[in-house]
């Protein structure tokens, strides 16, 4: 069986006078560690594209970055709100609608999860530090692979199931949240302070796994729990390629006893 060719949605950055087109090479990295093909996609392709791209394709990473325009959620911008892009939220707001309509498993990160929940309905908190008193420091300024905050997991779901525990601490470099959560999202993935940090689709439904920190820094590490997130989009499309069907929460994700993470 070849292995499963991953989509990793992109951004445009212009360095040195030039404009580029790529994503942090840590995504690559962690899709190659867990076996996966990785393929970079650029925010620059128009969603009339997004048919072929998805062919090309076996599952999607929704990647990191700008904010999404509260426009998408209905929402005037807040004066805290970031840069946002509005070519990479046509272009990822399509890819992931099709991606679901077609059931392809998807795994996002931190702005990954916040397109999800805007994509499906849902809404966002704009800026953290300004709506959110009281809540704990989101944007760390520590290096990407250092552990700031805990996230409490919830028993039996795939995301505590990929990770196998129950709590895990992450880093965090985000200042937005989900705000009102969309319809046929789970929340398995909260912070002390209540922020949201993990999302998923229920059991019946196709494979989604959304959390709000970084897992793909760790990609370095030896024993980080956070591959289990890639390893388990990975096992998740060799069963599917294999033709064994949908792997449920409960199934080959399932890393041995919950454990506590630090
Ligand atoms: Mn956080």
């Amino acid at each position: 069986m070849n292995a499963p060719r991953i989509g990793i949605t992109g951004n445009v950055r212009t360095v040195s006078g030039a404009d580029r087109t790529g994503v942090n090479a840590a995504y690559v990295r962690a899709v190659l560690r867990a076996g996966g093909v990785p393929l970079i996609l650029s925010p620059l392709i128009e969603p009339a594209h997004t048919a072929s791209l998805l062919d090309a394709i076996d599952g999607l990473v929704l990647s990191g970055g700008e904010d999404v325009d509260p426009a998408h959620y209905g929402h005037a911008p807040h004066p805290g709100l970031g840069s946002v892009d509005p070519s990479r939220d046509a272009s990822e707001l399509a890819l992931f609608r099709e991606a679901r309509a077609r059931g392809m498993p998807v795994l996002a990160i931190c702005r990954g999860i916040q397109l999800v929940n805007v994509a499906l309905g849902g809404t966002l908190w704009q800026d953290i530090p300004s709506e959110r008193p009281g809540a704990i420091p989101h944007a760390q300024g520590a290096d990407r692979d250092q552990r700031t905050h805990p996230v409490e997991l919830t028993p039996g779901s795939r995301l505590a199931l990929a990770l196998g525990a129950t709590r895990c601490d992450v880093n965090s470099f985000h200042h937005q949240s989900i705000r009102d959560l969309a319809p046929g999202l789970l929340v398995t993935g909260v912070a002390p302070d209540g922020e949201i940090e993990g999302v998923e689709s229920p059991p019946e439904d196709a494979w989604l796994l959304a959390v709000q920190w970084h897992p793909e820094e760790f990609h370095h590490h030896g024993a980080a729990p956070d591959h289990g997130l890639f390893d388990a989009l990975l096992d998740e499309l060799r069963g599917r390629l294999a033709g064994t069907g949908s792997v449920t929460a409960s199934g080959r994700t399932e890393r041995g006893p919950a454990r506590s993470v630090r």
